[in-house]
């Protein structure tokens, strides 16, 4: 047995207002005369935030379009941008929804090792630390900002850059910055939490570490999306911390079914990964009886729409290459199913499966 030694983000503050704190906590990584990069979610274009960010001598805001999830393309853009505009730069402040946080993870890497970011995609391939990086989360669930991946499509594959350098070097967990999130996208990303917890706690890779953020993460998600009656400050609160003890329990398990398959449904149709993981999970009765119960609980009270039908019309070539692209994803398969995950699923089954989405 080989255990996994993993790399963790190095400070963590927490709390509503701690934004307000990021100068003083950006200022010893500060290089001479080299920029501290501010990559801000453009859903905050014109926003108070803005005027919050501590700005000083040549530091720039970039502004991140996440209109689609990151790919590789963007990325090796902004970083080279960064490149020709400054050369060096201090370090990169990244402020947004997992989206934000993957890029900014991604391009801090990019500014210190050399050719694509499609050549990292995969596991330890990245060999060079990234400049000093800090994530700043806007949306919870997703976990990105204590993983040790950042996601993105490339030519040929969409997977992350997974390494020991990945994780942020810091982080600023400011509830405060959830706050106006849109009800449905509050849910699609809570429900990514949700799904990290049940597919965690029901997999083969499950050890006591896991166990313990994933109940906690669990009861939080309950708290939020099952017993509060009306949203306020401490349902944002709460969800930030589910977000975080969410990603920790993946951090030594691995997810499962609902991302393997929703990962062919991005793929293919580009369906985002908060409502891809919701159009699948809603469907997963047969891996996940007690879960799935409780998500069309949530999804009732909280009257959120899950489309359906979004497979209808498909071609079996493109069927085909969406059960190519999840039974890829091995690991997430061995972690839901055991060792012989491939007698139990069957492309006939996954592509059943993929028919009623
Ligand atoms: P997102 O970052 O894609 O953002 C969704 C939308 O919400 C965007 O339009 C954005 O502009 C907007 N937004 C962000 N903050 C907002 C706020 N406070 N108020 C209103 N709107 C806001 O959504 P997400 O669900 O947080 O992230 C999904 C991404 O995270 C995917 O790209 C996925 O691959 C990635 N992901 C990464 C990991 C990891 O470990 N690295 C894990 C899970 C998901
Ligand atoms: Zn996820």
């Amino acid at each position: 047995m080989k255990f996994r030694n993993f790399k963790m983000v190095g400070f963590v503050i927490y709390g509503r207002g701690s934004f307000d704190q990021l100068d003083e906590i950006i200022a010893p990584h500060r290089r001479d005369s080299s920029p501290m990069i501010f990559l801000v979610d453009h859903f905050f274009t014109n926003s108070a935030l803005i005027n919050r960010i501590p700005l000083r001598g040549n530091d720039k805001i970039v502004f991140a379009d996440v209109t689609n999830e990151p790919k590789t393309s963007q990325v090796d853009h902004l970083a080279n941008q960064l490149k020709d505009e400054f050369g060096k730069i201090s370090g990169l402040v990244g402020i947004g929804g997992g989206s934000t946080m993957d890029l900014a993870k991604a391009i801090s890497l990019m500014m210190t090792n050399p050719g694509s970011s499609a050549d990292y995609q995969g596991w330890d391939l990245v060999k060079s630390p990234g400049v000093y990086k800090v994530g700043i989360p806007t949306l919870s669930g997703t976990g990105a900002e204590v993983s040790r991946t950042c996601v993105l499509t490339g030519p040929t594959k969409k997977l992350g850059m997974n390494s020991d350098f990945t994780p942020f070097d810091q982080i600023v967990l400011d509830p405060e910055l959830t706050a106006n999130a849109p009800v449905n996208q509050r849910f699609y990303t809570g429900m990514d939490c949700y799904i990290h917890c049940i597919e965690s706690l029901n997999g083969t890779y499950l050890n006591e570490f896991s166990k313990s953020y994933g109940e906690k993460a669990l009861e939080l998600c309950r708290k939020v999306f099952v017993e509060k009656q009306e949203w306020n400050d401490e349902s944002d609160d709460q969800l930030m911390m589910a977000s975080y003890a969410g990603g920790m329990s993946i951090a030594y398990s691995q997810v499962g079914v609902a991302h393997a398959v929703s990962y062919g449904l991005s793929y293919l149709l580009g369906t985002k990964h908060g409502i891809g993981n919701c159009i699948v999970f809603d469907k997963l009765e047969e891996f996940y009886p007690e879960g799935v119960k409780e998500f069309k609980g949530m999804v009732a009270k909280n009257k959120i729409g899950i489309p359906q039908n979004i497979t209808n019309g498909l071609s079996e070539d493109q069927f085909n290459t969406m059960i190519n692209v999840s039974l890829g994803m091995k690991p997430l398969w061995e972690n839901a199913l055991g060792k012989n995950w491939e007698s139990v699923m069957t492309r006939e089954k996954l592509r059943k499966l993929y028919g009623k989405l």
